[in-house]
């Protein structure tokens, strides 16, 4: 079995549902009725908090578009919190499925605190060749019903 397909599971099994229901520790800094902070267990600095929905979703693509808005409204209060204790800047971030990275498969928002020698590296981007930019905005607009 992959490492990764450890934390492929049901909300049973979920880590991070085992915290919601206080079967696992947590470090929280946020709780209401839907929406859990907390710190995350392997920070790349101190404050790095994850905010999840107390609901079991998998990722942003199986989540209602309410309790997305409620998450970002979250994360972007614990990132406002995280500038007051000091931090220089705070990257938002979510890993959507495997190929983007996420290990654990219960949706939620990284919220990292930034400092300007924290030795944290933004990604590189990458040049378009020839026609692709057009193709690919036409095939998103598509997907998103606008005129192509
Ligand atoms: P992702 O790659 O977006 O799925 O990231 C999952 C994050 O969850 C990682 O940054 C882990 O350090 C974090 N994590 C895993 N288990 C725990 C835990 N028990 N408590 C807090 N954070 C955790
Ligand atoms: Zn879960």
């Amino acid at each position: 079995m992959k490492a990764s397909a450890i934390y492929c599971v049901n909300m049973v099994d979920c880590i991070f549902c085992k915290i919601i229901r206080g079967e696992l520790a947590s470090t929280k800094v946020y709780e209401d009725a839907d929406v859990l902070g907390f710190l995350d267990i392997k920070p790349i600095n101190p404050g790095h908090t994850l905010v999840i929905p107390k609901q079991h979703y998998v990722n942003i693509h199986d989540m209602p578009d309410s309790l997305v808005a409620k998450v970002a409204v979250t994360a972007k209060k614990v990132a406002d919190a995280i500038l007051k204790i000091g931090a220089k800047g705070v990257n938002i971030g979510m890993n959507n499925g495997a190929y983007a990275g996420q290990i654990v498969f219960h949706a939620h928002v990284h919220v990292m605190p930034r400092y300007g020698n924290d030795s944290f590296s933004h990604w590189v981007g990458k040049e378009y060749d020839g026609n692709e930019r057009e193709e690919v905005a036409t095939k998103i607009r598509k997907q998103l019903n606008l005129p192509t």
